[in-house]
């Protein structure tokens, strides 16, 4: 974090008062807040470093309340009183970090888990939720291949039944997680070709016949990703997660809430780019005179807050939307790529202001400049989010 005194470009400043947000949505992001100061920023550079996240700070957070936050208490979760504009407020806050790294690792189960809740059976539900919800178990969520990733119909991950359990073979890919996570909800091929010959399996990444390889990647370094062969590796029935050819409707619906999670966190993540480019730019002299007082260095950080104002207010008119019961398809696709290209606009600018400083490693701008790419091709490029926008207005 910054030690400037607070100004109109602090993080809190620079947010645009919330009609949605009231009384229990601010004391949720001050209790986060403290949590994430005390128990994450701390280590962040050094865990961004290490390429890992320690498994004590995931049962931190799990003893905390923060990987529980809305989900079902009977598998030790709270949902009681928290809406998606909570959901906005932990992205927000994790965000502030600054390294987006940690939070994709701490928060892997927010893909990989609710599959298991909305279709899984109450067998599987009792078994894996509540240990990854105490931070001591972690899952992750396989659908890329290395021939499929935008085209999901195209997997061939094969599942053969074989009495009473599935045989395994093929192979995922960039899946984040998957060198730390003990399982992987996966989308495996159990029919025919298309779309409904994909069924999800609860697969024990530990199991005989998986083989994990680490991946090197330009961002996100805190968060492990892997790509995962499996060779004959057989798996109980009982682990189908769902029935069979359902899958493809699992991850579809996965995909809308990812999209929202994304679009908060990379919303956040620009205006933590404001933040700091605008707190230098009101510090470092050049030709005489403060960086703030040059025009073109003043534009740069007004387009930068006009663009986040702008999808601040996209963002959470969709979420008020899917607060109402809808699920706004196009919006919510449309929605991600304006976040992400604000996010790409906001970390070119801030590098810039900040100069030499803004390319050296440890700082919350670098970082986030090296996580610009993830989040435009992460849970849906932002061509395909696109194209299906347009085909859901009918085009
Ligand atoms: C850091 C990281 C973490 C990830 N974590 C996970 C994970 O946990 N689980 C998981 O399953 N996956 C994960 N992914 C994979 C991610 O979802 C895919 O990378 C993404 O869906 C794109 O697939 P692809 O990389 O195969 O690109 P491709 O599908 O090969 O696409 C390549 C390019 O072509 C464009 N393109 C493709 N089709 C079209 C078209 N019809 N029209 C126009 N343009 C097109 C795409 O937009 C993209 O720009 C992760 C990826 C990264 C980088």
């Amino acid at each position: 974090m910054t030690n400037r005194q607070s100004s109109a470009f602090d993080f809190d400043a620079l947010r645009p008062p919330s009609p949605f947000m009231g009384e229990t949505h601010r004391a949720w992001r001050e209790s986060l807040r403290r949590f994430v100061e005390r128990e994450l920023v701390p280590h962040v550079t050094e865990w961004d470093e290490a390429g890992h996240v320690p498994r004590e700070a995931f049962t931190k957070a799990g003893a905390f309340g923060l990987l529980g936050a809305s989900y079902p208490e009977e598998y030790g979760g709270w949902s009681e009183g928290y809406d998606r504009f909570h959901g906005i407020v932990t992205s927000e806050e994790l965000a502030r970090m600054g390294a987006g790294g940690v939070s994709a690792a701490l928060m892997v189960h927010g893909i990989g888990l609710p599959p298991i809740l909305a279709i899984g059976s109450d067998e599987m539900k009792q078994r894996i939720a509540p240990p990854v919800l105490r931070g001591e178990m972690q899952i992750s969520l396989a659908i890329t291949e290395p021939d499929a990733g935008s085209d999901v119909a195209a997997i061939t991950t094969r599942a053969e039944r074989s009495g009473d359990c599935y045989v395994i073979n093929g192979a995922k890919m960039y899946i984040t997680g998957g060198m730390t996570s003990h399982h992987a909800t996966t989308a495996v091929r159990t029919g025919g070709a298309g779309a409904g010959g994909i069924s999800l399996l609860l697969i024990d990444l530990n199991a005989k016949g998986v083989t994990r390889t680490p991946l090197k990647k330009q961002g996100w370094w805190a968060s492990d990703t892997a790509a995962i062969h499996f060779d004959d590796v057989v798996v109980p029935g009982r682990d189908l997660i769902g029935a069979e050819g359902q899958g493809f409707a699992g991850i579809m619906r996965n995909f809308n809430s990812e999209r929202l999670g994304m679009a908060s966190g990379a919303t956040a993540s620009a205006r933590v780019c404001i933040e700091d480019a605008a707190g230098w730019a009101q510090q470092r002299r050049t030709f005489g005179q403060r960086l703030a007082d040059h025009q073109v260095i003043r534009h740069k950080i007004a387009e930068m807050a006009q663009r986040v104002n702008a999808t601040t207010a996209y963002l959470e008119h969709c979420a008020w939307r899917v607060m109402g019961g809808e699920t706004p398809v196009a919006d919510l696709c449309l929605l991600k790529v304006q976040a992400s290209q604000t996010l790409e606009f906001c970390a070119r600018e801030a590098t810039q202001i900040m100069g030499g400083a803004g390319y050296m490693r440890g700082s919350r701008v670098e970082r986030i400049y090296r996580e610009v790419r993830v989040n435009a091709i992460g849970g849906g490029s932002e061509e395909i989010m696109r194209d299906l926008a347009a085909r859901q207005l009918g085009l």
